[in-house]
């Protein structure tokens, strides 16, 4: 199954996660990432719809983006 030991870059999706499904294909497994296995949704996060989660998303990534030297 694919990792990501690098970590994952904003606007890159993890390689964990379906296309087709958008489900993740490693959930419950004992390889299962630790990060994910804390993250809770909320509403603040993941607001109403994929749409809104998208949207959110993108303008944390924005925010926490690394500023170019
Ligand atoms: S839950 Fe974690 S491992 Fe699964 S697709 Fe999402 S980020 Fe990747």
């Amino acid at each position: 199954m694919p990792n990501m030991p690098n970590g994952k870059a904003a606007g890159e999706h993890c390689a964990n996660l379906d296309p087709d499904s958008l489900n993740c294909r490693i959930w419950g497994r004992a390889d299962y990432p630790e990060f994910c296995r804390g993250f809770l949704p909320e509403a603040d996060f993941c607001g109403n719809s994929r749409k809104d989660a998208l949207q959110i998303l993108t303008l944390m990534e924005a925010d926490t983006q690394a500023q170019k030297p």
